[in-house]
């Protein structure tokens, strides 16, 4: 028997899932595709972070950006009686004199113990951190979507989707939608009809460390992140490397992360595993959705970068107002817009 839901997602990463519960909060019928293999979401460290980066700077729109995040996990926390959502002070300490001097935010000298980490130049703490546990807040929403019927396992090949003016058949799944959003994260092989929205895909390693002595429970950042999972073991990253796009640990990116860990650390530590992913990042590091001009039966929803965590929540609501709706989407995140630019770049005037 043929299905036909409202909305067919491809792909369960952060920004389908997040856009599959604003489309279901909303009383429409969904249905979630993904592989289940790659993707770059249940490698992410789910750090949500006020400030980041060599420019210790605030992160983009974090003040509407972090309550939207925290009440739509809190809101699926209680939907799916599982706990993933942790509020946690995180600490930022100064790799140099000059990065300090760039910082003018509030928070002063940050206390932390002198024979753990290296704090020859302070830091300040962030009280409004937080983390999201992303393989428990994922495996919650797919058996969540699964138990209503709106999950299924399948590689879709984005060329055998039929879109016409008012569906879109899609014979791999026997189903026919009013929309199908693509929310493949780094999909190198693109689709008809975003594929030549380029990405600047950035390849991120990290490392689980175990750190005797190290009992510090805050995420610490000093060039890298820190971050505990219990009895002296953390996870440490991340790089950025724009070459070898794909899922495997480089001997480079794991001696860069030894520094930098040494850099941070007064004490030891043993590598146990090493890991990489590529974040979908596109343009200026902001999200990118909507549905395409000239085929409105079809829709994107990427652009996560390093943010997904963050961005996820507040991005999928505005989208699913739209779709469901006719609501704005801000012209900054607007595919059109970056359609546009493609094609200005194929016709110059
Ligand atoms: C090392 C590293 C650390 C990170 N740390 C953080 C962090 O601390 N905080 C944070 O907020 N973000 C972090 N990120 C970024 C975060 O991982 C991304 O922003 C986010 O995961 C992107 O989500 P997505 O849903 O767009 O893509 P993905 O997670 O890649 O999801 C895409 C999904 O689509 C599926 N798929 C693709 N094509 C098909 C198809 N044809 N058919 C069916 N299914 C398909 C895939 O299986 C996958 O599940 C990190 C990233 C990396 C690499």
């Amino acid at each position: 028997m043929s299905a036909h839901p409202e909305f067919v997602i491809v792909g369960q990463g952060l920004a389908g899932t997040a856009l599959a519960w604003q489309l279901l909060r909303r009383g429409r019928k969904v249905l979630v595709v993904d592989r289940e293999s790659g993707g770059c979401s249940r490698l992410a460290a789910g750090l949500i972070t006020p400030i980041t980066g060599k420019r210790v700077a605030k992160s983009w729109r974090w003040d509407e950006l972090r309550p939207a995040a925290e009440a739509f996990y809190r809101e699926i926390e209680t939907r799916t009686r599982t706990a993933f959502f942790h509020p946690r002070e995180a600490i930022r300490l100064f790799a140099t004199a000059n990065e300090r001097s760039r910082y003018s935010g509030p928070g002063g000298e940050v206390a932390v113990r002198d024979d753990w980490f290296n704090a020859a130049f302070g830091g300040f703490v962030m009280p409004e951190a937080a983390r999201l546990d992303v393989s428990c807040y994922l495996e919650a929403s797919r058996a969540h979507f699964r138990a209503v019927g709106a999950f299924r396992t399948a590689d879709l090949d984005p060329k055998q989707i039929e879109p016409n003016t008012s569906a879109v058949r899609i014979p791999q799944l026997d189903a026919e939608a009013q929309t199908l959003v693509f929310c493949r994260g780094f999909a190198p092989d693109g689709d008809p009809w975003f594929g030549a929205i380029p990405f600047r895909a950035a390849k991120g390693e990290f490392l689980t460390v175990r750190v005797p002595g190290l009992a510090e429970e805050r995420v610490t950042h000093r060039g890298v992140w820190l971050a505990p999972l219990g009895d002296e073991v953390f996870r440490a990253g991340a790089t950025y490397s724009w070459h070898q796009l794909d899922g495997v640990p480089t001997a480079a990116g794991r001696t860069e992360l030894e520094a930098r860990l040494r850099e941070l650390l007064k004490l030891p530590f043993e590598v146990i595993e090493h890991r990489a992913a590529v974040r979908p990042i596109i343009g200026g590091s902001v999200p990118v959705l909507g549905r395409h001009p000239d085929c409105p039966r079809v829709a994107f929803f990427n652009g996560l970068g390093s943010k997904g965590s963050l961005l996820s929540p507040f991005f999928a609501n505005q989208f699913a107002a739209h779709l469901c709706d006719g609501g704005e989407i801000d012209p900054e995140v607007d595919v059109r817009t970056f359609l546009n630019r493609v094609s200005s770049r194929h016709n110059p005037e």
